[in-house]
């Protein structure tokens, strides 16, 4: 996996920010989980926000968005990839309030052997240094902090 960046703070707040891939060949998060965490207090990374996004280039990445069929913008299928919950660092609560807001298992290891799991979090603080993260791994101890 290609490494990216520490994300740019926005709000000059520590978060925990969720990310995830489409381990197994399909994305996991439905449009309407992804705004379920918006409206929970997630700061939802929309991968193209405007159509005018499509040819834009962020975070060193073209985007080469193309909308669907409902001309929702989107980039391989999903709507976004990420999102931050601010103004914490507690891995525990942000995966308390994205398996709330979802029907996600932050403990699912999707086809972890090809794609690694879908669902992963990293804590960090303000000026985007790293804290702590989590992604369940085969044979370890399922949930985090556990
Ligand atoms: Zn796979």
């Amino acid at each position: 996996m290609t490494k990216k960046p520490a994300p740019a703070p926005i709000d000059g707040r520590e978060y925990v920010e969720y990310s995830t891939n489409n381990s197994g060949g399909s994305w996991w998060l439905t449009d309407a989980e992804w705004e379920a965490l918006e409206t929970a207090g997630w700061v939802v990374d929309w991968v193209i926000a405007e159509p005018d996004d499509y040819d834009r280039e962020r975070d060193g990445y073209q985007l080469f968005g193309t909308p669907d069929e409902n001309g929702v913008p989107r980039w391989m299928g999903a709507r976004a990839k990420r999102a931050k919950l601010y103004g914490t660092t507690s891995i525990s609560a942000a995966i308390s309030s994205f398996e709330f807001n979802t029907s996600q298992d932050s403990t699912d290891l999707g086809c972890y052997s090809c794609c690694g799991a879908p669902h992963s979090f990293t804590a960090r603080t303000a000026d985007g240094k790293y804290i702590d993260s989590y992604s369940p791994e085969p044979g370890a101890p399922a949930r985090y902090g556990e």
